[in-house]
């Protein structure tokens, strides 16, 4: 008889965080099913969540420690080879300035794995240069909301949707990128949720909404102070909450009665009409929520739009109440995670601040380091240095920059200016084609350990499959290097269990405190802050107070700005980019025969008239350029999307999107480059 066996996971996709088992048989996982308790998808998941896990078992997976030769070339090596070879380089560099050293970690990698990245690049390598991707997906959401509400996340739990009067969804699609977060809206509007959708594509999720607001690229603050506008005009504001919860009222209503409906109007090519009406319905909700996610913070001035959501929920008293809320969708499946383990140059696990005198000498006494209270260098800002020959190691932990980061050109120039490009993987990707040594890891389902989703809640998962010969887990990898480093950290990097690296999470950070297995493992699991076993969890933040030491939320004033590249003469359209159904990145949905068999390489989406105007055609392949590059790339001429206005989904390397991207134009308060805003021209291919 055949033995099968299902093993409890989570989707390692998108930041909803689907339960799902593992199929097991003869100890190889063959297939995966709905979890039917798990109280996030309700038996339900989406055709990444189906068919995602068919990577696992490539036979392309890294099995071997690579190294690469004078002429280029990789060459296979032993463990001790590889891992001396970095240990002893990091050594050198560190001591002689930890400053020359970087650490991209992996958001899609457990949180234990994540913990011990930043603590390699604390305590062994006495640097605050440790960051990753969230700073160029969410960082603006932990900026803004920090400086907003005194935390970087999601307000409400996701359920919670479903109670919402209004639905003001902007900058998501998450139809396509959170999909199972996306059957909740459509539960809500079950339940008479009105939707509004306002995007400058005509989206899965806008063709839902029951109002839709068709605007430009880069304009949402300006969008979003004239609403705020016509709310204080029609007197919709709440006054007791502003008095009893908020501060800086006065100054920031100064600022949003200058946005005219007219004037605003002018700026995001939207109609008086649907700008008022947007505003007159959220404003007179008694349970309004705001829903955004990369559209709103992939921008130079992700920070102010995702402050001027936050102002829009204070404004109304919409917030600390189920139904309300400000709602980022976070990207990658431990991008919450990766943010709460203190993989951030700012950060300390549990969101201690690095910058804080008392907290830095405490966690120096903690790791036996002697780090500066300063922060690091961003993830932007470590491939800049890089460029410039001021860092000399970079170690990249399951992150692929190469198609990730805005312009192409300058991340391979940066990686090729480096000492040593160190890349920590599971496959060849365009990343890991760069490095000087390659040390092959243990996959997901083959390890034990937790992610944390989008609404703060943090999910265990099981080792399903022994991870293939010749891979080490990633933990014990960071841990070997650390111990080669100097045999004193032998103590600081000495653990026998995933669990066991989990308890020390618990120790350091008080807003995880509460949260021990028996109470994790379990299909609610936890959301923090969860200071103490006996505390139920809070999926509800910001209650009855914010979470600034004074307990009062902060209204920012926000003037518009726009793009830094705006469309010109020689580059007349403006490029956004996006994720659709079947791809999450590329390493892994690409190698799922299913998933790539569906959508097989990427296209730009062009407006009708304009693709009228350029003489393209529906699949022709055009030339889209910037003044950063140029790819080749199949039209699809649509309605669906502004005209003026262009996407590439940011997947497919032989036609990258961020070729063309801007790494120049970054945000001041989060460091976030412009992905989502560039000046490029399309092209028929004569000939
Ligand atoms: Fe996975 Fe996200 Fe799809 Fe759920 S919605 S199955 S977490 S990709």
């Amino acid at each position: 008889m055949v033995e099968i066996e299902y093993v409890k996971t989570i989707c390692p996709y998108c930041g909803t965080g689907c339960g799902i088992n593992f199929v097991v048989k003869d100890g190889k996982i063959v297939g995966v099913e709905p979890y039917k308790r798990h109280p996030v998808n309700e038996g339900k998941v989406c055709p990444k969540g189906n068919f995602g896990y068919e990577f696992i078992n490539r036979e392309d997976r890294l099995t071997t420690p690579l190294i690469k030769d004078e002429n280029g070339e990789f060459q296979e090596a032993t463990w001790d080879e590889a891992l001396d070879l970095v240990a002893n380089k990091l050594k050198e560099v560190s001591d002689e300035d930890p400053n020359k050293v970087g650490f991209y970690a992996c958001a899609r990698s457990p949180n234990e794995n994540i913990y011990i990245t930043q603590k390699l690049a604390r305590a062994a390598c006495g640097t605050q240069n440790v960051d990753h991707c969230a700073r160029i997906c969410h960082g603006p959401t932990v900026a803004g909301l920090a400086t907003t509400f005194g935390s970087g996340a999601m307000t409400n739990g996701f359920d919670s949707i479903k109670e919402a009067d209004v639905i003001f969804c902007i900058g998501s699609n998450n139809m396509e990128a959170h999909p199972l977060f996306g059957r909740k809206i459509i539960q809500a509007q079950k339940n008479g949720a009105k939707l509004i959708v306002a995007d400058p594509r005509y989206t899965p999720t806008a063709r839902l909404a029951d109002d839709y607001i068709e605007f430009k690229t880069g304009t949402d603050v300006a969008l979003l102070n004239g609403m705020m506008k016509i709310i204080l005009d029609n007197d919709l504001q709440d006054d007791e909450f502003i008095a009893n919860r908020t501060k800086g009222f006065e100054e920031f209503k100064e600022v949003v009665m200058k946005y005219d409906v007219e004037k605003v109007s002018e700026i995001t090519e939207a109609s008086v009409e649907e700008i008022t009406k947007a505003a007159l319905d959220y404003g007179k909700a008694d349970k309004a929520a705001i829903v955004y996610s990369l559209g709103i913070t992939e921008h130079s001035h992700g920070a102010d739009n995702v402050m001027s959501c936050a102002n829009l929920a204070m404004l109304t008293g919409n917030i600390g109440r189920e139904g309300t809320g400000v709602n980022p969708l976070r990207g990658q499946n431990n991008v919450q995670g990766a943010c709460d383990m203190g993989a951030l140059p700012s950060d300390y696990v549990g969101y201690q601040k690095v910058a804080d005198q008392e907290t830095t000498d405490l966690f120096n006494e903690r790791y036996g380091s002697n780090l500066p209270a300063k922060p690091g260098l961003t993830l932007v800002e470590m491939m800049n240095a890089a460029h410039a020959g001021d860092l000399k190691v970079l170690y990249i932990h399951g992150e692929d920059p190469v198609l990730s980061d805005a312009d192409i050109k300058h991340t391979k120039e940066a990686l090729a200016n480096l000492d040593m490009l160190i890349v920590q993987e599971l496959f060849m990707t365009d990343t890991a084609e760069c490095a000087d040594v390659i040390l092959p890891a243990a996959g997901w389902g083959e390890q034990e350990g937790t992610f944390t989703n989008g609404e703060r809640r943090v999910q265990c998962l099981h080792k399903a499959q022994e991870p293939p010969e010749g891979t080490k887990l990633d933990w014990k990898i960071m841990e070997e290097i650390a111990v080669r480093m100097n045999p004193d950290f032998k103590d600081q990097f000495h653990y026998e269990s995933a669990e066991e690296i989990f308890d020390e999470i618990r120790e350091y950070a008080p807003i995880m405190a509460g949260m021990n297995r028996e109470r994790l493992d379990t299909p609610e699991a936890l959301h923090w802050p969860c200071p103490s076993v006996d505390d139920p969890c809070q999926p509800l933040m910001h209650k009855d107070k914010f979470a600034h030491a004074d307990g009062l939320g902060i209204f920012q004033s926000i003037e518009h700005l726009g793009p830094v590249e705006e469309p010109d003469e020689e580059y007349p359209l403006l490029l956004t980019t996006t994720r659709i159904l079947f791809h999450y990145h590329a390493a892994m949905t690409r190698r799922c025969e299913t998933l790539d068999n569906e959508v097989k390489t990427g296209f730009i989406e062009i407006n009708t008239e304009d693709a009228e105007e350029l003489g393209i055609l529906n699949n022709e392949i055009v030339k889209a350029s910037s003044r950063r590059g140029e790819i080749e790339i199949p039209a699809r001429v649509t309605d669906n999307i502004k005209k003026g206005i262009v996407n590439i989904p940011m997947h497919f390397t032989e036609c990258a999107a961020n070729m063309l991207t801007n790494s120049d134009s970054f945000d001041p308060k989060s460091k976030m480059v412009e992905l989502k805003a560039c000046a490029i021209k399309v092209e028929k291919i004569e000939g």
